[in-house]
């Protein structure tokens, strides 16, 4: 399969604004943000959607993916006012980059049904 895009980027292929970085993690800023705050969080290994997710194999790395959300969100100064945590999955769930990345948003108040 083609690398993606956050391929590229973990790779320092391409820049992107890194705002967390640890063994198995990354994080930086989205292009096109939906929200004053709006930060990928992305493992370094590669997972297609949340669909390949297993349990016990990756229990850990989601654990550290939720780490880095929290750190994040105190660090852009949005934890206490509250954010949204989201993964896209295939077509139907609007995925449009197919390594899992978890979307933090915040910085303005969030709208419930989302689109
Ligand atoms: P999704 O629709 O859940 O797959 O989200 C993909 C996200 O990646 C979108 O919000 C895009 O704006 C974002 N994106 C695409 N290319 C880049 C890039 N080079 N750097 C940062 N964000 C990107």
């Amino acid at each position: 399969m083609a690398e993606t895009i956050f391929q590229k980027i973990i790779n320092k292929e391409i820049p992107a604004d890194i705002v967390y970085e640890s063994e198995n993690v990354l994080a930086f800023r989205d292009i096109n943000p939906k929200a004053p705050v709006h930060v990928l969080i992305i493992p370094k290994i590669e997972i297609p959607t949340v669909r390949e997710i297993i349990g016990s194999e990756h229990a850990a790395l989601l654990g550290e993916m939720y780490d880095a959300a929290n750190q994040i969100a105190i660090d852009e100064g949005i934890s206490d006012d509250g954010f949204r945590l989201v993964f896209n999955c295939g077509d139907n769930g609007g995925q449009e980059v197919y390594h899992i990345h978890m979307h933090l948003l915040g910085g303005r108040q969030m709208k419930w049904p989302p689109g």
